[in-house]
């Protein structure tokens, strides 16, 4: 008996409300992380679209044939059932609602949460030039996207690639592969230029022109698209109109973070997450690309648009939404693209101080900081990269490696003898 005479209140097993807004690797890793410490508790997924979870990553070579569109879905068909997952297809989170734990959809339904994710990922920065209403214009996000581009680009002839991202690196390779001529409109002077330094984007731009599909406009904008109704044209700020039936653009990538406004949850360009994935709202988490979580080279918080970060920051995400402690140790940004021929690396951050190898078409190059490396860009012969990951990752100290350029040279070498973790000597 309980002090007074009362019974003692018998301890209630509630099951737990999970509610996860998005659909894609973010959610997927938090929801097989959640289920492994909490079995029970009730798990809604809220999908824009009507697929099952899919990679983006792949959209590119369901673009070129290269592969099926079943290949593309991240899980088997069975994934929601066997994890007790409700899935609410075609319908958007539109507001969230921290005093109440809520979330409005956009059908109108209101659902209640206990702990709620943000995976809502990010979007294409919209096409804003006259005609980009033509039929012909193109973003590559969504599957839907990658369909549509795939089914319109089959027997065209020329499109323009707006944008020198890797967004519209990959494009170009996919349009490339359906032997489409590639007409790349950059508004800087170089390739890549946010993410390779000026003698990389020369070498990854010999070799579009050495593939001979590529024609690379620097320092140009599209003015308009012209055409009927479909694009026949487009027309550059040089003066010069360039023939295409497509245009796909590649400025930029927006985070769904709209949802947020008006909460107390902090953001910048993304949702801003602790080391939990926890934002500043208790039980509000957030993960994937409408994130700004800590970025390990960088040392501060950062948008890291990549697939493993998504990955993993589910995974933090979901295990201490059921109640365990996980931490995020942050992000290595990470990009590999392949295009006109030669694949792409590139790890960490760029310095100005640099230690290159060339051989062939292939180069090498690692950025160096206090004593440690912080960034690599291998072009061509990706041989060893993982290596240079797991530097930077763990910032070993330069003076535990062998000189930088003697570990370019042996790269594959002090990869298989593990070399980083001894004294040099
Ligand atoms: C063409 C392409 C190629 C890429 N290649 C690479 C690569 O080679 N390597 C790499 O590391 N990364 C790559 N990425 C990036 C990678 O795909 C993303 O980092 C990853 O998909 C992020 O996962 P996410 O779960 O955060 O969100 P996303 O994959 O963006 O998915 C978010 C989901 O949320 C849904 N959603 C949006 N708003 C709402 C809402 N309000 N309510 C409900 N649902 C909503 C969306 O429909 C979508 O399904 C590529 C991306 C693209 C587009």
């Amino acid at each position: 008996m309980a002090p007074g005479g009362a019974n003692p209140s018998p301890i209630l097993e509630v099951s737990r409300l999970y509610l996860i807004l998005g659909n894609s690797i973010a959610a997927i890793s938090a929801v097989e992380a959640l289920r492994k410490v909490d079995p029970n508790g009730s798990i809604t997924i809220v999908a824009k679209e009507g697929e099952p979870a899919y990679s983006p990553v792949l959209t590119p070579y369901y673009i070129a044939g290269e592969l099926p569109r079943e290949r593309l879905y991240l899980r088997k068909k069975s994934f929601y059932r066997e994890h007790k997952v409700e899935l609410i297809c075609n319908d958007g989170a539109a507001k969230v609602f921290t005093d109440r734990k809520e979330v409005l959809l956009e059908s109108g339904v209101l659902l209640k949460y206990d702990r709620l994710l943000i995976a809502t990922g990010g979007r294409p920065r919209p096409a804003a030039f006259p005609g980009a209403a033509l039929k012909g214009v193109f973003v590559l996000r969504s599957l839907l996207d990658a369909a549509n581009i795939r089914n319109y680009a089959l027997g065209k002839r020329d499109a323009v690639i707006l944008g020198g991202g890797p967004i519209s690196m990959r494009s170009a390779w996919a349009l490339r592969k359906l032997d489409i001529r590639i007409s790349l409109v950059i508004s800087s002077n170089r390739l890549l230029s946010r993410l390779v330094d000026e003698e990389v984007s020369l070498r990854l731009e010999e070799a579009l022109l050495r593939d001979g599909g590529y024609r690379i406009y620097k320092n140009c904008d599209l003015l308009a698209a012209r055409g009927k109704e479909k694009v026949e044209s487009v027309e550059l700020n040089n003066g010069e109109s360039i023939p295409a039936q497509l245009i796909v653009v590649g400025k930029g990538v927006i985070a769904n973070k709209e949802l947020v406004e008006g909460t107390e949850i902090a953001t910048a360009n993304g949702i801003l997450t602790d080391e939990r994935m926890e934002t500043n709202s208790p039980g509000v988490f957030a993960a994937g690309d409408v994130t700004q979580a800590y970025d390990r080279v960088r040392k501060k918080n950062m948008v890291n648009a990549i697939w493993p970060a998504a990955f993993a920051q589910g995974k933090v995400a979901g295990l201490n939404m059921a109640g365990a402690s996980a931490t995020f140790t942050g992000t290595v940004p990470m990009n590999v693209i392949e295009v006109g021929g030669v694949s792409l690396a590139t790890i960490g951050v760029r310095t100005d101080k640099t230690v290159s190898m060339r051989a062939g078409n292939a180069l090498k190059k690692i950025y160096l900081g206090e004593n440690k490396i912080t960034g690599a860009v291998f072009l061509d012969d990706l041989r060893g990269i993982g290596l240079l990951h797991t530097l930077i990752r763990n910032e070993v100290p330069l003076d535990r490696l062998p000189s930088p350029q003697r570990l370019l040279e042996n790269i594959e070498y002090c990869r298989l003898l593990r070399i980083f973790s001894r004294k040099a000597g």
